[in-house]
């Protein structure tokens, strides 16, 4: 079934990216969070090999787990400070949620004390709702280059956002095309992704300039 669900979200995919945006290319994340090790593998099996994880503690157990297969993971979940150690021993190839510069400083201090580097997209509340983590839309362009100039390990590739939690379509528009203006005022200081895009908007992200969409249960189900 998880082979299926994988081609039918891969077609999707490629449709609204040809209505759309047919010069773009677009990643798929595939969300195993609430997978196991042999799902994931169903979905290797089939042609996925990025996976996106929301807890380091998963993560790091089912990277270990799969250590024997060329998998790319990701960490799409709120970081905490007191992870972060945990997560650079991960080696994620991207972390999708840097929430904050609090956050951007502490992991500036442990990839320099460690000599790394990581990849990251700024995150951004474009919902303004309390339960989300990120930084305002009104703020993230000057955060992302404040970034870029006091946190040299930390390589900035982009921005990510979740959708509005709500029914209207035009609202989740809305939201996603303010992030879709940052993003493209940061294509010159190196934004290249773009992760928005979850199983219930990825259609609306993606006619939004979305080049990553995170899904899970629509492939996981
Ligand atoms: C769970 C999760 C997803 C995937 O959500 P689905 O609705 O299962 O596709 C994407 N992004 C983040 C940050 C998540 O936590």
């Amino acid at each position: 079934m998880i082979c299926e669900n994988l081609h039918k979200v891969l077609e999707s995919i490629e449709t609204t990216r040809i209505r759309y945006n047919s010069r773009e290319k677009i990643t798929l994340v595939a969300v195993s969070k609430y997978s196991t090790q042999d799902d994931i593998l169903q979905a290797y099996q089939a042609g996925q090999t990025i996976f996106g994880e929301n807890k380091v503690q998963d993560l790091s157990k089912k990277s270990n787990d799969l250590a024997q297969y060329p998998l790319h993971w990701h960490f799409i979940g709120t970081l905490q400070e007191n992870k972060i150690n945990a997560l650079l021993k991960i080696k994620p190839q991207l972390l999708h949620s840097l929430h904050s510069y609090r956050l951007a400083l502490a992991l500036q201090k442990r990839l320099q004390n460690n000599k790394m580097q990581m990849h990251a997209l700024l995150q951004i509340n474009v919902s303004n709702e309390s339960t989300k983590y990120g930084f305002d839309v009104d703020k993230a362009y000057d955060m992302y280059r404040k970034i870029q100039e006091s946190c040299p390990n930390i390589i900035l590739q982009g921005l990510m956002c979740m959708g509005a939690n709500v029914v209207d379509s035009g609202i989740i528009e809305q939201g996603f095309l303010r992030v879709r203006k940052i993003f493209d005022k940061l294509q010159k200081y190196g934004a290249t992704t773009l992760s928005m895009g979850m199983s219930n908007d990825y259609d609306i992200a993606i006619k939004c300039g979305s080049n990553c969409v995170r899904i899970g249960s629509s492939i996981f189900k």
